[in-house]
């Protein structure tokens, strides 16, 4: 039997894999390595291991529904789904169609994401959907659609990296959360020029040895004034490329005058980075933009989650973006800007209907014209369409409240792992009149749902996906899905059925798809004219990809998206500059990721080899740090602050500053990172602060 050609079902790299037929279990496939531009056959340990979650004995195989003592038992499709309609409409009826809430994921497929979209507002007639790639990509999203009028991560492909010689990356471990993508880092590495700027000293980081570059390790959420010092010596210098500004850009002016006070003893006071470092940095991007213009070989400036998951993080990813654009290098052919999408289908996750503000095409729900557009493909009134809902965490917030949620609706979202300040979520989940949860495994949100509905995962189902690079590509069904489970286009197909929707909904992946296209045509991400036929022949498919084109691989080279078809830079300001760590005993906490696992770790702790590796979350500090603590290492340790405790073992570490501990936020019970961290939101994006938070450290058995 031939294999299956398909693609990783984590991140948004998106490596492109062979399922094959396991020679030893005629119900099993195993995982090879694909050539394809962005990962050359390569994969990490998740994607070797990712067989192991089709086959995992923890699958949930048929709906549950919560009995009056708390236990679970299992139903048929149709009494869970009779359950579910009935529930619906008693809440709409009672509190009003915004009293039922929906939360999607950037996982899901753009086919569910865009059906989702679609049921909330037309099936439930909910404003009230948003979903978890709120968490993860909004600052930068906010920051692209600013600066260009338009958000796509990488606005270039994947392997133009491969020509660069110099490379900043802010705020991202790509080696350990996407090791294939190093490969496109070692022109930059052999030319000395790769720079990456993080608080820690992380596998990213160690790139940079040995004459391969620098690494700059600011106090961390100090990132907008390393940015806003960098743009100002870069200006002061005289080394801005006055022809582009001039010619492709508006703003300048604007920021020229903001930066004017952040002179280097400045901003080597509020990060820590020293002034030789500084201006080297700023002289190594002016020599590399130069030189681009020259020889091709490119500067890209990357940011990632690091600089992005903070309350400034919309106004961090501007100042990158400014700088970017006051060295010349976005809408070139050699150089640029771009942000590093996580989850699996971030991006596409983003495109289609699943933010609270949005319909399908990145198009504005506030616009009649894209309101008229949308309902014409739906065939509804527009005037039947709901407003602007919440944004997640306001979403969050609102369950439970007067007015608020009464009924909520998760799918491919574990939010009691991932999101803010996870006591108050977890608390308000039980406030609701009505919690269903579609997921295949029983995830630590799913536990508290009423009714559980167990969906069909990544190689049991057809759909597309959408790279960091923008590229569409499509996920392959490889083996049959357990008998009891259903696909989430089939579960909305038949709760709309019950809801007696003024619309229909496919259960087919390609029919929806087409759908999506249409729904799509005209908009900034246009896919109109992509089809599954073509993304099975494996032809490179960039959006925008119009009816008739051949599909967009690199942004913005004769306009960017605005009306005036120009870059515009943003005067923007650093707002909080934070008090020196430890000032009263308190330590900076950073949470992010590892090598082993995935988002929440809902399916890669399921993974025998992944979770043998990484089985707990350990909290990273400094000797000098833990020292004074009195810890050693894998000792336990309580981390906490007036939101949560988190109890863990300690790995006593250089890599991280003696004023900052690091925690995972993989893992589950009291090892929340989340616990800890604040559901205070960026004002522009709805971000929350993911990335700095105080919290007190003690050891919990003496050294
Ligand atoms: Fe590639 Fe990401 Fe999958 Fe690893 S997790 S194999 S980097 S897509």
């Amino acid at each position: 039997m031939p294999g299956t050609r398909t693609h990783c079902p984590y991140c948004a790299l998106q490596c492109a894999m062979m399922l094959n037929p396991s020679p030893t279990d005629a119900d099993a496939v195993t995982v090879a390595g694909r050539d394809f531009p962005t990962n050359r056959g390569g994969l990490c340990k998740k994607g070797w291991t990712a067989a192991e979650l089709l086959v995992s004995p923890d699958r949930v195989l048929e709906p549950l529904l919560r009995q009056p003592d708390g236990s679970f038992e299992p139903a048929s499709w149709s009494d869970a789904l009779d359950l579910v309609a009935a529930k619906l409409r008693g809440t709409r009826a009672e509190h009003g169609a915004d009293a039922v809430g929906v939360f999607g994921g950037g996982g899901l497929t753009n086919e569910k994401a865009y059906q989702l979209g679609k049921f909330t507002r037309v099936a439930l007639g909910s404003s009230r959907i948003d979903y978890n790639g709120r968490f993860c990509m909004s600052s930068a999203a906010a920051a692209g659609n600013r600066a260009f009028g338009l958000d796509r991560g990488l606005p270039f492909r994947v392997h133009d990296l491969d020509t660069a010689d110099t490379i900043l990356i802010l705020g991202s471990n790509v080696a350990q959360t996407m090791p294939p993508f190093i490969g496109h880092l070692e022109g930059a590495r052999a030319a000395g020029g790769l720079v990456v700027v993080d608080p820690r000293r992380t596998a990213t980081a160690r790139l940079t040895d040995n004459g391969a570059g620098m690494h700059v390790q600011p106090t961390p959420g100090s990132d907008l004034v390393l940015l806003l010092g960098l743009t100002h010596l870069v200006i002061a210098k005289k080394l801005t490329d006055q022809h582009y500004l001039h010619a492709r850009t508006t703003g300048f002016d604007a920021v020229r005058r903001s930066v004017n006070q952040w002179w280097p003893t400045r901003v080597q006071e509020h990060t820590g980075v020293p002034v030789w470092q500084l201006r080297e940095l700023a002289r190594r991007l002016a020599a590399g933009a130069a030189r681009g213009q020259a020889t091709g070989n490119g500067t890209y400036i990357l940011t990632g989650r690091g600089v992005e998951q903070h309350v400034d993080g919309t106004d961090t990813a501007t100042a990158a973006i400014n700088l970017s654009l006051v060295l010349g290098l976005v809408g070139t052919t050699h150089s640029g800007y771009g942000t590093l999408t996580g989850q699996g289908n971030g991006q596409g996750g983003r495109e289609h209907g699943q933010k609270c503000d949005q319909l399908p095409g990145y198009r504005k729900i506030s616009d009649p014209a894209a309101r008229a557009h949308v309902a014409g493909v739906w065939s509804v009134d527009p005037d039947s369409l709901p407003g602007v809902g919440l944004p997640a965490v306001e979403l969050l917030g609102a369950l439970g409240e007067p007015g608020g949620i009464r009924c909520l609706l998760v799918h491919g979202s574990n939010v009691v792992v991932s999101a803010p300040n996870a006591n108050r979520v977890r608390a308000a989940l039980k406030t609701l009149d009505f919690l269903v949860v579609a997921d295949f495994f029983f995830s630590e949100t799913a536990v508290l749902a009423d009714v559980v509905l167990p969906v069909t995962q990544w190689a049991e189902e057809e759909g597309t996906m959408t790279s960091l690079e923008g590229r569409v590509i499509r996920r392959r069904l490889a083996v049959a899905a357990p008998e009891g489970v259903r696909s989430e286009l089939w579960i909305w197909q038949e709760l709309a059925r019950r809801l007696d929707s003024a619309s229909t909904f496919s259960a087919e992946a390609g029919e929806v798809f087409d759908e999506l296209c249409r729904a799509s045509a005209g908009g900034l991400a246009d896919y109109s004219g992509l089809s599954y036929e073509l993304l099975d022949s494996e032809e490179p498919a960039f959006w925008p990809y119009p009816a008739g084109s051949t599909g967009t691989p690199r942004l913005f080279l004769d306009r960017f998206a605005h009306p005036d078809g120009r870059a515009h830079l943003v005067a923007v300001q650093a707002r909080r500059l934070g008090a020196p760590a430890q000032v009263d005993g308190t330590l900076t906490l950073i949470t992010g990721r590892l090598l082993e696992h995935y988002q929440s770790g809902t399916q890669t702790r399921r993974v025998r080899e992944l979770a043998d590796a990484q089985p707990e979350a350990r909290l990273q500090l400094h000797p000098a740090t833990a020292e004074q603590l009195g810890i050693i290492d894998e000792a336990w340790v309580e981390v906490s602050n007036d939101r949560g405790t988190v109890r863990c073992r300690a790995q006593v570490s250089t890599d991280i500053r003696f004023d900052t501990v690091f925690l995972p936020f993989h893992f589950a019970g009291d090892q929340r990172a989340n616990l800890l961290t604040d559901d205070e939101t960026d004002p522009v994006s709805g971000m929350p602060e993911f990335k700095k938070t105080t919290v007190r450290v003690r050891a919990l058995v003496e050294a």
